[in-house]
């Protein structure tokens, strides 16, 4: 696995503290962009070429995760969730609190064990509120000494390939969109006649809210906006192809609709411009309409008066879990795809 990739997915950064990630892709950025900086929000925005047309590219850094909210007197810590998380995955897993030197801390995510649950208790999902996190310390005093409250909890980091072009990794969703938006800037910057102004802005806070989308899209205030994130790939028990027929291997994914058209309705003279791209250049895509979830898109093509915006996602296997699988061939076709896109955008719109 490439370095890069690697460090992405291991790196820590829930919605709000996702300065760790933003240093890793302001080095990046830098090796070919002629500036990058940090905005009042936390996003990173890395520009490069000349030209008429702005072009916005943008993928979230942060990743789902949990903040400390209470130790009590044993040195047990409660913790609120930032992102979309389901309780049943929790239980008995290790996660890390980053205290303020940037040390972790690991803890497992406790609860009763079931031979002491009455048959009501065992059959009642457990609620997050009713676990706590176990970092071996006996007492609310020591505790504090190594951490605080307001500190992010992580899943335990980690990263690899599992077989072939079949990788895993944490916070795929959207760090595996960051380091492919390296790849696409890479590609774009040896472009010579290429005509145009394009902004990587690695956003912050989407998973609580769209929010880094929102406000790097008012500032760079572009005439075409391109997202990339992950999807939802149906390729595996319990879920119905009706549901999604995204496939790891098949393809970066042409979002054209998301949560039931309350996200992003992608414009349809997008949606050409981008089929075609893909059609004419030979990349292996497929397309996404989905009923739930959304991108930093919508509040991107809802900014300003309108930004004419397109989606890439790459279809990935337990997102919003410990650790999530995905395919590097999608990535590759990702980063083709938004560099033809991009190309044809420049020329066409
Ligand atoms: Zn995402």
């Amino acid at each position: 696995m490439e370095k890069l990739l690697k460090d992405l997915l291991m790196s820590d950064g829930i919605s709000g503290y996702e300065e760790n990630v933003a240093k890793i892709m302001t080095n990046a950025l830098s090796k070919m962009c002629s500036s990058v900086e940090t905005d009042n929000f936390g996003n990173i925005i890395g520009k490069l070429g000349n030209g008429k047309k702005k072009i916005q590219i943008a993928a979230h850094m942060d990743e789902i995760g949990m903040v400390v909210k209470h130790v009590n007197e044993k040195g047990y810590i409660y913790f609120i969730k930032v992102g979309g998380i389901n309780d049943s995955i929790l239980p008995g897993k290790l996660v890390e609190v980053i205290n303020k030197k940037g040390e972790h801390i690991k803890g497992i995510i406790g609860t009763k064990p079931p031979h002491l649950m009455t048959v009501e208790e065992a059959k009642q999902p457990i609620k997050h509120k009713d676990m706590f996190i176990d970092i071996g310390l006996s007492s609310r005093q020591e505790v504090l000494k190594v951490l605080d409250i307001g500190d992010q909890i992580i899943f335990e980091p980690n990263a690899g390939i599992l077989h072939e072009n079949f990788f895993y990794g944490k916070a795929a969703d959207n760090r595996i969109s960051c380091y492919a938006m390296v790849k696409v800037m890479e590609s774009l910057s040896k472009i010579k006649d290429l005509n145009a102004e394009i902004y990587a802005c690695a956003t912050a806070q989407e998973e609580v809210g769209l929010k880094g989308g929102k406000t790097s899209s008012f500032k760079v205030n572009p005439d075409f906006a391109l997202i990339i994130d992950t999807t939802i790939a149906g390729d595996m028990p319990g879920i119905e192809e009706k549901v999604s027929a995204l496939k790891l291997g098949k393809g970066v994914a042409i979002t054209m609709m998301e949560a039931s058209g309350r996200g992003t309705i992608v414009p349809h003279k997008v949606r050409k411009i981008m089929l075609e791209a893909a059609l004419k250049n030979n990349i292996a895509h497929q397309i996404d309409i989905i009923d739930g979830g959304m991108t930093d898109g919508a509040a991107i093509y809802t900014n300003r008066e309108g930004i004419l915006t397109g989606i890439l996602s790459i279809p990935t296997r337990y997102i919003h879990a410990p650790s999530s699988v995905f395919n590097i061939k999608d990535i590759e076709s990702a980063v083709k795809l938004a560099v033809a896109t991009i190309q044809k955008v420049v020329k066409k719109l």
